[in-house]
């Protein structure tokens, strides 16, 4: 009991002092939202991945979560978290590529409510109970391809998508609410961040930065 309550707050594996180099480095690169630096200096990222690599979790690099995908550098998600927010405070969010469920901790603690689609149902199911274990309530998972959104709660006032289509699905600009914002990236050899504002029935396109993300694949497994 003690070795999971240790654990589960990391101590004896990252100090403070590791955790607070992280977010000096997020200010340094750019990174200013206050809520997006709060939520990341709460959340015990090492929970996110596996045991072995867990003295790793605060550094800022991507790390290997299993089935071929990878958890983003932290700079990624706050980048992506803070794009998102630009346009004020967010109520109903969807999320394309649940991971691990790093991302989805982080955006859960600054927006309203998260339905977040996954594809790879073991990521999904490990993703659950992580964001259970450190309480955090107001997401929603949907095992399915995030290619077609998930129409039934849309429209979303936000959009954060996790994987690089080659193109920008049409199903998931069609759930954007009027005013809403979609960050995602997109291309295949060469990557783009992209961040996607609506406008009645017109979409605003504004590259970002060159990013490199898993491809946004087609279909849903079970394992
Ligand atoms: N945000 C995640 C990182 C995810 S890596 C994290 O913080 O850990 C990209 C994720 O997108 C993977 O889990 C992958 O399975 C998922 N994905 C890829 N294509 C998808 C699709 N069409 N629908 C839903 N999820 C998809």
């Amino acid at each position: 009991m003690l070795r999971d309550e240790l654990y589960k707050n990391g101590i004896g594996m990252t100090s403070q002092r590791t955790r607070e180099r992280l977010l000096e480095r997020l200010f340094e690169e750019g990174i200013r939202n206050l809520h997006v630096l709060e939520a990341i200096r709460r959340t015990p990222r090492h929970l996110f991945v596996d045991e072995a690599l867990a003295h790793r979790a605060y550094e800022d690099t991507a790390l290997p979560i299993g089935h071929n995908q990878t958890l983003s550098q932290p700079y990624i998600v706050a980048r992506m978290t803070e794009l998102l927010l630009g346009g004020g405070p967010l109520d109903k969010v969807m999320e394309v590529g649940t991971g691990s469920g790093y991302q989805t901790a982080i955006l859960a603690q600054v927006v309203e409510r998260i339905f977040s689609v996954e594809r790879i149902y073991p990521l999904q199911e490990r993703a659950k109970a992580v964001l259970k274990d450190i309480d955090i309530r107001n997401v929603v998972f949907r095992h399915a391809d995030g290619n077609w959104g998930w129409p039934q709660y849309g429209p979303y006032d936000a959009i954060l998508v996790t994987a690089a289509p080659a193109e920008i699905p049409p199903e998931l600009l069609g759930q954007l609410a009027d005013g809403g914002r979609m960050v995602i990236p997109v291309g295949e050899q060469e990557q783009h961040l992209m961040l996607v504002v609506r406008d009645g029935e017109e979409f605003i396109y504004q590259q970002v930065e060159p990013v490199r993300f898993v491809p946004l694949l087609a279909g849903a497994i079970r394992s």
